[in-house]
């Protein structure tokens, strides 16, 4: 790789070790969050070490939910965290994979970039990693400051690459451009009464052995980490104690942000980098935090869905009802009902008590009749329902059945042979067969229509909201649902496409195609889900829901 000059962007590395899953997303978004507020310009990336060129193929049982940003990428989860703490948008350059690197590698190689040479992980893949890196830095914004997470953990045979190109970083452009941080666990063993440090020793450990010495440690614990126990463990990893960074399980993971502060990890950066700021304005990240931890009243709100199993699957929307409860003053309890099991028999009894029911996106047939047969509950009984993507399609389904009369009317990705297919492929889809990335992505604009409900909720005609979807409404039956009493308040500008459905006689029933819970933020929720919530007040109000 040629050397470039040196980049005017300061780069922090989040590495993680002992096990995964300890919330690096969070700790690195925290960061960002901390720099922010003092008035740095900060972006993150995620790079992410699976081979799948993004996680839009995968199964959110196991990957948990796709993060779609603005520009169309199909991205992992930890994305969503760092627009809602840094209230920024995210974009394809965002996030890289294995697959993405090696896919750009194979393709210079094939095209003949290479031709002589043999190309390797070091250096092809790693100054692929760096070029990515380097990318994100001179992106739109000068960027003050990049921070970038690493997936996996130290050790994980697919992150060495990984590793590789960010030690050369860090010898390239040197300590005041550079930190690592570490993000380890420190663990309570309850039966001696105990807590551990060898597991942080032996993940710096793994780290130093590849050649990257951490400047700071952020530590996961239970339990307060006392000075002596600081020390320790930063005289066994070569860290100042004041570098070791007790990261305390927290109630609300908007709580991280000011733990870290008060711990000092802003300013060992800040100090490292030689970057002079003032104080961090943190007034309204208080004040929201404050206001979230003592709510008046609570209520129960269903989510109805499949992947009810892996709550990381549906990880914006229920960070949206966290943002939509702050502003309304409410706590919401989210019911999860598993669509697969949901019968007409037993929804009245599974619903009982819920002041607002939640149909949210998803692929496939599985669950999609329980997930009707709720719709039909809620609209019937005039429970606030809101439908996303998926939720939307459901919604038209139930109304073509029961409202418009079309009997066994379907969706065409459930019943391809259908009679009456009120949901249908769209035209552009028809000739695609790759799967990968070929959906409906990103964002697009959207024509809200003046005098509807949704107007009423946006304020305005002109929206911008993120689709991931092949299917849509079918024009040829828009007239019949009018008639009937389903109203089209938001509709693409060429008003081609339907996308948002609102009822009438009903106090909140509204579905969207697209997905309004990746534009929430902590403290600028999104005026759906903070619509939606206010209903469900107003229901709860009006019905004194008891369970
Ligand atoms: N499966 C539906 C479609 O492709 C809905 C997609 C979604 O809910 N994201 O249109």
């Amino acid at each position: 790789m040629p050397r470039s000059s040196k980049p005017k962007s300061k780069f922090i590395f989040f590495t993680g070790g002992v096990v995964s899953s300890l919330g690096k997303g969070i700790a690195a978004s925290s960061l960002g969050m901390l720099l922010k507020a003092r008035g740095f310009n900060v972006t993150i990336m995620k790079l992410d070490p699976y081979i799948n060129v993004d996680p839009g193929t995968m199964n959110p049982f196991q990957h948990g939910e796709v993060y779609v940003t603005d520009d169309g990428a199909e991205a992992d989860l930890d994305l969503g965290h760092y627009e809602r703490f840094l209230d920024i948008s995210m974009g394809k350059l965002n996030n890289s994979t294995t697959g993405q690197i090696y896919e750009s590698v194979i393709s210079r190689e094939r095209a003949g970039d290479y031709l002589g040479g043999t190309v390797q992980v070091i250096p092809h893949i790693t100054d692929e990693i760096k070029k990515r890196i380097l990318a994100v830095a001179s992106s739109e914004a000068d960027w003050d400051v990049v921070i970038v997470e690493i997936g996996g953990t130290v050790g994980d045979i697919e992150s060495q690459p990984f590793l590789e190109a960010i030690r050369q970083m860090g010898l390239e452009y040197g300590r005041r451009s550079v930190a690592y941080l570490h993000l380890t666990l420190v663990p309570y063993i309850p039966t001696s009464g105990e807590i551990k440090t060898k597991p942080t020793q032996h993940s710096v450990k793994a780290l130093r052995e590849i050649g990257i010495q951490p400047d700071a440690l952020i530590c996961r614990t239970g339990h307060r980490l006392t000075p002596e126990l600081k020390r320790k463990i930063g005289m066994f990893c070569s860290v100042p104690a004041n570098a070791v960074i007790e990261a305390i399980d927290a109630e609300s993971i908007y709580e991280v942000p000011l733990n870290l502060e008060r711990e000092g990890l802003t300013n060992i950066i800040l100090k490292q980098f030689r970057l002079k700021c003032g104080r961090p304005d943190l007034t309204v990240w208080k004040e929201t935090l404050e206001r979230a931890q003592n709510p008046p009243s609570e209520l129960d709100i269903a989510i109805c869905g499949k992947y009810t199993g892996l709550h990381d699957a549906y990880k914006s929307i229920i960070e949206a009802f966290v943002h939509s409860g702050i502003v309304n003053e409410v706590k919401v309890n989210l019911r999860w009902v598993d669509s697969e099991f949901v019968t007409d028999n037993d929804i009245a009894e599974k619903l009982k008590g819920v002041s607002g029911v939640l149909i949210p996106g998803g692929f496939g047939d599985r669950g999609i009749e329980g997930k009707i047969c709720a719709v039909r509950h809620v609209r019937e009984n005039k429970i606030p329902f809101f439908g996303i993507c998926l939720g939307l399609q459901c919604a038209v389904v139930e109304f073509a059945r029961h409202i418009v009369g079309l009997n066994r009317a379907n969706s065409s990705e459930f019943a391809p042979r259908t009679k009456f297919p009120v949901i249908d492929l769209m035209p552009e889809q028809k000739k695609l067969k790759k799967k990968g990335g070929t959906m409906r992505l990103g964002a697009q604009p959207c024509h809200i229509q003046p005098g509807s409900i949704a107007y009423r909720i946006y304020g305005q005609e002109l929206i911008s909201e993120r689709h991931r979807h092949r299917y849509e409404f079918n024009n040829i039956y828009r007239k019949q649902f009018e008639k009937a009493g389903m109203h089209f308040g938001g509709l693409s500008p060429d008003h081609k496409l339907i996308e948002m459905i609102e009822i009438e006689d009903h106090p909140w029933f509204i579905g969207c195609q697209f997905h309004p819970e990746l534009k929430s933020r902590f403290i600028k929720p999104h005026p759906l889900f903070r619509e939606f919530v206010q209903a469900a007040i107003d229901y709860n109000k009006r019905n004194q829901v008891t369970e």
